[in-house]
């Protein structure tokens, strides 16, 4: 692999992601970027161009091809890298491609455990494609960690999964996985999808993870405009393999994209840290409603690894799903009635969205052990005034 692509005179545009001591809310704001070496221009320019200028044969100023790598793809790669706290990071045209990435860099014969709650599109990826290049995969509840390690085998080459889970938003002990993980010869890769905690929350690699994969098509976005992926790793051998296979098969985004990312990371504390208090106080009026069944919600009372989740987690997050006692019936009236609340898939906007995973975000789960309760109902609280939220909630209810 080469260097790390630099800037035209030589300024390195990953410079500031070597300033680890800068805290989280400031990584955010200025790692990877810095005003354009230039024309002083403050954002990170659009670099909008498929080929870069040589001035000789051969002789670039580290870039030559934007499939192969673009300033601006950089100055995000860079900045994600750094709120996760990695070494290096890689950024993909969706959050599907990145796990891609990762199931590619596998052999035929090589199994995989992945967690029995995954986003609907990655286990449709694993189990109608990759199963069929010979890969193999089991699902366990990672919440179970004495089960998980009895569902590891010899050709385990990685483990997959999400905490908190979507749709059911339950919890995997990452430094104890990582930990048990670590006795084993080969260890299997612990690939960990970050998109519903975001790095804000919580940081799979300084856990013991060695792949953090992100949709940033969600929170690190933010604003519902993009759809992006990420993957971020710490060991350089690793960074090689998966760079190959973002420059050979070519799933990369594009500048616009990457600039909308960029945008979208620089308020990500803020906008977290408001989800967060807004999907609380939902999930406690929903908690107390006559007409609800459960809650799933990583920080409350009620969540059985609530423990878990105050340890690993800086909060509860912007994500929660609920079961109304009147079931799927009751749960498509809810969805249909809100006014705030749009019903969409997709999440972590700013804007609040409501749906129903059985019959949307989940359905290539029917009939497999993943499924999905037809009467579960998933918000992404968004940042709007909380009494207008709870009033929407409330009278949706009715
Ligand atoms: C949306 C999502 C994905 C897929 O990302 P895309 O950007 O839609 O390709 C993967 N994992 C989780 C948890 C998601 O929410």
């Amino acid at each position: 692999m080469a260097a790390l692509p630099r800037m035209p005179d030589g300024i390195d545009y990953n410079q500031r992601m070597s300033n680890s001591k800068d805290k989280f809310e400031t990584r955010a704001i200025h790692a990877g970027q810095q005003p354009d070496p230039n024309t002083g221009a403050v954002m990170t320019p659009i670099y909008q161009t498929s080929t870069y200028a040589q001035e000789k044969v051969g002789e670039t100023k580290g870039y030559e091809y934007s499939r192969t790598g673009n300033p601006t793809r950089a100055a995000l790669e860079a900045n994600l890298a750094a709120l996760e706290g990695g070494a290096y990071g890689l950024t993909f045209a969706s959050g599907m491609s990145a796990t891609d990435t990762v199931l590619r860099a596998l052999s035929p014969g090589d199994h995989v455990l992945v967690g029995g709650d995954v986003y609907g599109g990655t286990f449709r990826l694993f189990d109608k494609e990759y199963r069929r290049f010979g890969l193999e995969f089991d699902y366990v509840d990672f919440a179970d960690l004495e089960a998980a390690a009895a569902a590891l085998k010899p050709n385990t080459k990685l483990v997959w999964l999400e905490t908190p889970t979507n749709p059911y938003l339950g919890l995997a002990d990452l430094a104890a996985l990582a930990a048990l993980l670590a006795l084993r010869d080969p260890k299997p890769l612990l690939a960990v999808d970050n998109t519903f905690a975001t790095p804000y929350l919580q940081q799979p690699l300084a856990l013991g993870a060695d792949i953090v994969q992100h949709s940033t098509t969600k929170y690190l976005g933010g604003h519902s405009d993009v759809v992006g992926g990420a993957l971020i790793m710490n060991d350089a051998a690793l960074h090689e393999r998966y760079a190959f296979l973002q420059n050979a098969a070519g799933a990369v985004p594009g500048p616009m994209d990457c600039f909308l990312v960029l945008r979208g990371t620089k308020t990500l504390h803020v906008r977290m840290d408001r989800h967060a208090a807004n999907a609380a106080a939902i999930a406690d009026f929903l908690a107390g409603h006559s007409q609800v069944e459960s809650i799933y919600y990583p920080f409350h009372e009620s969540h059985p690894q609530r423990e878990l989740a105050q340890r690993q987690m800086r909060n509860g997050g912007g994500m929660l799903s609920f079961e109304l006692k009147g079931g799927a019936a009751a749960a498509h009236k809810v969805a249909e009635a809100t006014r705030l609340f749009t019903l969409a898939e997709s999440l972590g906007g700013v804007e609040s969205l409501i749906e129903i995973p059985a019959a949307m975000t989940h359905i290539s789960t029917a009939g497999s052990p993943l499924e999905v309760s037809p009467g579960l109902v998933r918000l992404s609280v968004g940042i709007e005034n909380v009494d207008d939220l709870l009033e929407d909630v409330e009278q949706a209810l009715k």
